[in-house]
């Protein structure tokens, strides 16, 4: 992820083959709002030994894509995730400028970073 900053100028991250997360290199980086790209963001190593990071660890296996879980296919390991997560397949939407999230909680995952 650290090299992926560095050579894009715009990043779009996917899990299980779905679009989660699409904005500039520098808008994703500093405020990532899908749970998913901030599990992926928390495991960058950062080069201060003196720095200590809060990890996010996703629990469980990833799903077969050939099998995807229901609702948002991120459901089974999100940190954040709620019923309606299980049910609804979350909307592509712009949640900030040119800042695209497929999360229903996407708000709320802002905050909790
Ligand atoms: S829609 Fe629900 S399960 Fe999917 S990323 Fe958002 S909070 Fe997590």
């Amino acid at each position: 992820m650290s090299v992926v900053k560095h050579i894009s100028n715009r990043v779009l991250v996917m899990y299980l083959g779905r679009m989660a997360e699409l904005a500039s290199s520098d808008e994703l980086f500093g405020n990532p709002m899908h749970p998913y790209t901030q599990a992926l963001l928390s495991a960058v190593p950062v080069p201060n030994p003196r720095v200590k990071r809060d990890r996010t660890v996703l629990q469980g296996d990833l799903p077969s894509p050939a099998n995807p879980p229901s609702g948002c296919v991120f459901h089974t390991r999100c940190p954040l995730a709620r019923e309606r997560c299980q049910q609804e397949v979350p909307q592509w939407r712009e949640i900030r400028k040119a800042h695209m999230v497929a999360c229903h909680f996407a708000e709320d995952a802002a905050i909790s970073t």
